[in-house]
């Protein structure tokens, strides 16, 4: 059977992978502990579950507009504007099946062949291939540690060539956790004003931003970038819905139609109910909210501290999200078992079988030298992962 070209171009979810495993073992009876999953462990809040349970009451499980109903653009133009300070109309909105059909459908609407996509690495998972499913070229710039994994702007001016189409912005980011402060996005404002590309700015964790900071979009700096600039937002991170399975796009009227217009030929409207939910967590009580921060928060001290105790690891304090992306790359060369680690897939393979703990490789975000621990997990989990990672590390041979 010969498939697709596009199929070979792309890999499939390093992260989903990750947890299928640890699922695997742990049905096998291994007690594994999973830092692998890049999704809340609350559960949703219970007032958007009445909402759904209402709409199913109501009868409101029929097809709708496909680019989502009225009531909920309204209440996504309201949560960007008096969250992010951003406004749009309703012709500027478009909900889709979750943040990555957004944007899937996104890049299916804006990228051709030869165009040229900046994406910082670390990245999240899904960017290039999404960018490759468009016929676009993903062009990976890296960040340093140092620089708290963020681009600088000389960096990003050397990296935009003629073919440049645009830019993915993920801040608080999905690996690293880091978030871009107003004066760091001015300067690349500067730089992407100069290029005139377009900025795709993932905002999935706006809300989930630790010790007092703010968030900012860059559209905050430069109000004209709005016009080169398409928001895309969701209720999976935020409000513990990830199964429900809606996220949207906010951007200039030219590219949401044409988003629309290819959801139109794939999976029409986000569901009904899903819908109707997103209403209720976008209006209602954001008391929920608050305390899952709260609690992330404490979790990600922990983590952050506990891993700057193991010998040869060491770990940035994140602004935001539910990550945390320590530095491995001092135990590479170590040995166990005559078998020498040397890269972050070798160290993931190693914290699984021998401490029963699931981490997912730098490599599928980038960096080799790095694993990703997702702390949207118990406390309890947390505190018993750590101790195994920790006796893990101390069992190495240097
Ligand atoms: C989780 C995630 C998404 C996708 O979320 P959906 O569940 O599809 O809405 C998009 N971007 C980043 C960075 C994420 O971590």
């Amino acid at each position: 059977m010969k498939l697709a070209e596009r199929v070979k171009r792309i890999q499939p979810s390093a992260t989903l992978a990750i947890t299928a495993k640890a699922n695997a073992l742990r049905a096998a009876g291994r007690d594994i502990i999973g830092f692998g999953a890049g999704e809340p462990d609350f559960d949703t809040p219970e007032n958007i579950k009445e909402a759904a349970i209402q709409a199913i009451k109501d009868g409101f499980t029929k097809y709708t507009p496909v680019g989502g109903i009225d009531e909920l653009k309204d209440a996504i133009i309201d949560k960007l504007q008096n969250e992010n300070n951003l406004s749009y109309s309703r012709s500027q909105i478009v909900a889709s099946c979750g943040a990555k059909h957004t944007l899937y459908n996104l890049a299916q609407a804006i990228f051709e062949q030869g165009d040229e996509v900046i994406i910082p690495s670390p990245y999240w998972v899904s960017y290039p291939d999404i960018v490759l499913l468009a016929d676009g070229t993903p062009v990976i710039l890296q960040t340093d540690e140092a620089d708290g994994f963020k681009v600088k702007q000389e960096n990003l001016r050397r990296a935009i060539t003629g073919r440049t189409k645009a830019i993915i912005i993920n801040s608080p980011s999905n690996p690293t956790g880091s978030a871009y402060t107003l004066s760091e996005l001015e300067a690349l404002a500067d730089v992407i004003v100069d290029a005139g590309i377009l900025v795709i700015s993932d905002d999935i964790y706006d809300n989930i931003l630790y010790d007092g900071l703010t968030f900012y979009n860059i559209c905050n700096v430069r109000e004209e970038l709005q016009e080169q600039t398409i928001v895309v937002n969701g209720v999976s991170k935020t409000y513990a819905m990830t199964g429900w399975r809606i996220g949207y796009a906010a951007g200039p009227e030219e590219i949401i139609s044409a988003v629309t217009k290819i959801q139109s030929q794939n999976t029409s409207n986000p569901t009904s109910i899903s819908q109707k939910a997103s209403i209720e967590a976008l209006r209602g009580d954001q008391r929920s909210v608050k305390s899952m921060i709260k609690e992330y928060k404490e979790r990600r001290d922990y983590i952050v501290d506990s891993l700057n105790k193991i010998n040869g690891l060491s770990c940035l304090r994140p602004q935001g999200a539910f990550y945390v992306f320590p530095n491995v790359s001092r135990v590479y060369g170590s040995t166990y078992g005559g078998k020498t680690i040397t890269s972050s897939v070798e160290l993931a393979a190693y914290l699984l079988d021998a401490a029963n703990v699931a981490v997912v490789p730098g490599e599928a975000f980038g960096n080799d030298g790095y694993v990703r621990l997702s702390y949207a997990t118990s406390m309890e989990n947390i505190r018993r992962g750590m101790e195994r990672i920790t006796a893990a590390i101390g069992d190495l041979k240097r």
